[in-house]
């Protein structure tokens, strides 16, 4: 078996959602300054990096992060490629997943993501509302995955897509590492911190292939 890690690490470089608070370490004390030891807090947007969007997000009552279980976030998974397209509609998705029966799709995209080149990309690929609608009415999701920053276009703000997901209570995983993956299934293990109360939380995810 291999383990891959599909998170990306946390930084004061990692670019973030256009308005939401940056990644920040603050130095509390520190050895190098002669305290007697290293002490560090992090403040972070929930939405930073690899992480989970749960439906309490757009939906007032919606479930939050706390509400699925470890066997919805732990469980074999597909990761499709998707390439070369900055718009997923209906028709693109249908030829990408028609024969791929699974709980837990990953979509790989090919994003260069951002925190390669430190700024933020508003290009980065996104789904159409009916490709969300046709992945709902054909497919039994728990959880879509992404190499992408957001599964909604960039300058749609009403974020239909995040909200079709919602209110049929599929995780998303944005901001997925997937540079190293091929097409293919394997067990995934979405891991994020147990925080109360919240409609996302950076996760560190593991994709587990068996070899031979
Ligand atoms: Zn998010």
């Amino acid at each position: 078996m291999i383990i891959h890690d599909l998170t990306l690490p946390l930084n004061e470089e990692i670019p973030v959602y256009p308005g939401d608070p940056p990644f920040k370490i603050n130095t509390i004390s520190s050895l190098e300054n002669s305290d007697e030891y290293n002490l560090s807090s992090i403040s972070l947007c929930l939405h930073c990096g690899t992480h989970i969007d749960a439906p309490f997000h757009f939906r007032r009552n919606g479930k939050k992060v706390e509400d699925f279980s470890l066997e919805y976030l732990i469980g074999e998974a597909y990761i499709v490629n998707i390439l070369n397209s900055s718009v997923i509609n209906a028709e693109i998705m249908k030829r990408a997943v028609v024969n791929i029966e699974t709980e837990r799709l990953i979509i790989r995209t090919g994003f260069m993501h951002q925190s390669l080149n430190k700024s933020w990309d508003e290009g980065y690929p996104s789904l159409t509302e009916d490709a969300s609608e046709w992945l709902i009415n054909n497919k039994k999701l728990k959880i879509l995955g992404i190499d992408s920053p957001d599964i909604d276009l960039f300058h749609n703000r009403e974020f239909p897509v995040h909200k079709i997901f919602a209110d049929n209570d599929i995780l998303v995983i944005e901001n997925l590492d997937l540079s190293k993956e091929e097409e293919g299934k394997g067990r995934i293990i979405i891991s994020p911190l147990y925080v109360e109360g919240v409609e996302a939380l950076p996760a560190r995810v593991y994709f587990l292939k068996d070899i031979g």
